[in-house]
């Protein structure tokens, strides 16, 4: 049986979830208070509504609670999306992804239940300093304040150096995960693997182990 979602508010966040979950054939509930909204997503979604997810009834009427996932992606309205979080949670939906806008939004919804926050602003901001700093960070993934995982582009440096040349285990704690080139994608490279100009190295390792190996050999 098909997925069922339900994403609440339809902004920016929200409807491009709505329309990759879509895309991606999946069963979407899309509803926003606003009825202009909600008209736009009523052919892309499976079902659009316009309702106040504030009201327990109307969300109870909805069956909120048989949706395998519900995302809140209301924006600024921190109230509203603390309150439609916390009714989620009290109906025991099973998967609740919600946005957060702040900091202590994030520390609010993570205590009353919500099973994942997100952060879009802030993570996209980080990666993409990341990329700024250095051409060769494709991109930058924050596994928890420490440890992320990083897609460096093997540049002059590491041209024809074997991992064990390199010594990156030792040398900074981090690990190589995989080395792609082309098309290919090998997982958990060996150690006499020979870098070539232009691989994608994926490297997983503390914040500040990695910046280290990036200043050397990146
Ligand atoms: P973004 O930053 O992702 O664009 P917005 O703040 O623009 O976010 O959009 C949030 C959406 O959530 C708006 O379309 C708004 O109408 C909707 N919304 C706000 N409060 C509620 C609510 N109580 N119930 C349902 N939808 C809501």
């Amino acid at each position: 049986m098909k997925k069922q979602f339900a994403v609440i508010g339809l902004g920016r966040f929200g409807g491009s979830i709505c329309k990759s979950l879509s895309e991606q054939g999946m069963e979407v509930l899309a509803i926003d208070t606003n009825e202009d909204k909600v008209n736009e997503f009523a052919s892309i979604a499976t079902h659009a509504v316009v309702a106040d997810t504030t009201e327990e009834n109307t969300l109870k009427s909805l069956g909120i609670r048989n949706f395998d996932h519900v995302v809140v992606a209301i924006g600024d309205n921190i109230q509203s999306s603390i309150l439609t979080t916390l009714m989620l949670v009290e109906q025991g939906v099973n998967h609740i992804t919600v946005k957060a806008q702040n900091d202590y939004h994030e520390k609010v919804l993570s205590k009353i239940g919500a099973h994942k926050v997100v952060h879009p602003e802030r993570d996209m901001g980080v990666r993409i300093a990341h990329n700024i700093v250095s051409k060769n960070v494709l991109d930058y993934l924050e596994l928890s304040d420490e440890y992320s995982i990083v897609e460096l582009e093997a540049g002059q440096t590491v041209n024809h150096r074997t991992l064990i040349d390199l010594d990156i285990r030792a040398k900074y704690g981090c690990n190589v995960m995989a080395i792609k080139r082309d098309e290919e994608i090998n997982v958990s490279p060996s150690a006499d693997e020979v870098l070539r100009q232009g691989d994608i190295i994926i490297v997983i390792g503390a914040d500040k182990d990695i910046s280290r190996m990036e200043k050397d050999l990146f």
